[in-house]
């Protein structure tokens, strides 16, 4: 297409894009008279070139514009939402949607699967026997009135542009532009109805930012768009060099989630559920500041009403949840060759062993194990000797086993003391 090649061209050149052929290139994309090799090669040139302010409001719009867009505003109550750039052992959305539920908000969520070596929250709430992650909408609706929580599958209507542009930056080395994943992470969540949103974005070395100066600008563009649309959004920058808790795979996962809404379980993960819940019921219409959301999670984990409502979720969605209950299989263990202190353990390894054992998936098509995952008995700071338990694989695959053994091993690095302590939040704005 001769208009496209012009337009590739001009970035190419590092000139701005302007409305008109942001909106030309999105719509060829959905309507398939843009090939994927001219759309791959303006990505790349985005990519290089980078995208300004405005360029990434102009693609947001193009990406909502290009489906439908959920409207919630019959309930007549702000619906709020949460999202997390992505990281190893993230089962805070788990935890996160009852509490903020069970505090009086409206939490509605809708979200993804796993990919790559981090997993998805879809894929840990289908480990539960029964538990339907596609409603209709207005049963979507009746449970999100009644119950106050949902977390669904993201409609295939809902930001079409985004499906073809993602799956052709997978395998094409452009994912990585904060224009780019500013305008697709927040198009979907202001086409998906969202009101207000807090952002979990990681950094370390598991997740897609590595430095907090690089997650910040992230967060700036993310601000910006939810600012322009009305949807206020809070983002909390949180530490992703280690896994998030001990547990990683999909039923593993569940588990731990479950251990953390009865005021249990690792306080990383504890933590960063508090802080999130803090700061999106100060986004809710309760009338109340932080300091009084985190007194009232803090509140709802240690009374049982959180572990309650998590229950009464499952089961209104159809989810036959029984803690413990589920396939055990067998397990190889990765142990310490020496004596010292847990220094690292990588989250990105323990992220693609647990892919490799069958909690995740290599493409899109893959079936994911729930069973499947890492557990880990020791992580940073914790002192070892040699012989000790680091980790177990789980896996119905021998083979599978070892080769995720081999992977975990190297994963955790002994020194002679122990690290110094980091926090796990970050920062915040
Ligand atoms: N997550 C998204 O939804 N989009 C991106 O581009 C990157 C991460």
């Amino acid at each position: 297409m001769e208009f496209v090649n012009d337009v590739i061209a001009w970035k190419r050149d590092g000139r701005e894009l302007d409305a008109a052929r942001v909106h030309a290139f999105v719509n060829g994309v959905v309507r398939g008279g843009v090939p994927s090799y001219q759309a791959s090669a303006l990505l790349m040139a985005m990519v290089l070139r980078g995208l300004s302010d405005a360029e990434t409001l102009e693609l947001a719009r193009a990406l909502i514009d290009s489906g439908k867009t959920l409207d919630l505003r019959v309930l007549r109550r702000p619906v709020l939402d949460k999202h997390s750039s992505g990281g190893v052992g993230d089962k805070v959305t788990l935890v996160l949607a009852p509490l903020v539920a069970s505090c009086g908000a409206i939490f509605g969520k809708m979200s993804g699967r796993g990919l790559g070596h981090t997993g998805g929250t879809l894929d840990k709430l289908e480990s539960i026997p029964g538990f339907r992650v596609q409603l209709p909408q207005g049963e979507l609706l009746r449970q999100l009135e009644r119950i106050g929580v949902a977390v669904v599958s993201q409609s295939e209507r809902v930001v079409p542009a985004d499906r073809v542009l993602y799956a052709l930056r997978d395998v094409t080395a452009t994912i990585d532009s904060d224009g780019l994943i500013a305008a697709s992470i927040m198009a979907k969540k202001v086409a998906s109805g969202t009101s207000a949103l807090v952002l979990d974005i990681k950094v370390g070395r598991g997740a897609f930012m590595n430095d907090l100066e690089h997650a910040r600008e992230l967060g700036r563009l993310c601000r910006l768009i939810g600012e322009t649309y009305g949807r206020p959004t809070t983002c909390i920058y949180t530490g992703m060099d280690a896994p998030l808790g001990r547990a990683v795979g999909n039923r593993f996962e569940v588990e731990e989630a479950w251990r953390v809404l009865g005021g249990e379980g690792p306080e990383d993960v504890r933590e960063t559920s508090l802080t999130l819940a803090a700061a999106l019921l100060a986004l809710s219409d309760l009338g109340i500041d932080e300091a009084e959301g985190r007194r009232r999670a803090e509140e709802a984990l240690a009374s049982g009403r959180a572990a309650e409502h998590f229950e009464r979720w499952c089961y209104v969605q159809g989810g036959r949840w029984k803690p413990g209950e589920f396939h055990h299989l067998a397990a190889l263990e990765v142990r310490a060759t020496r004596d010292g202190y847990v220094t690292a353990c990588d989250a990105r390894a323990v992220g693609q062993a647990a892919q490799l054992a069958g909690a995740g998936r290599r493409t899109v098509d893959d079936a994911v194990d729930p069973s499947a995952g890492v557990v880990l008995e020791r992580t940073v700071g914790e002192p070892v000797a040699a012989g000790d338990l680091l980790a177990a694989v789980f896996s119905r695959d021998a083979g599978r086993r070892a080769r995720a053994s081999e992977v975990l091993q190297p994963a955790f690095t002994i020194g002679e003391a122990p690290p110094a302590a980091r926090p796990v939040v970050l920062g915040r704005e």
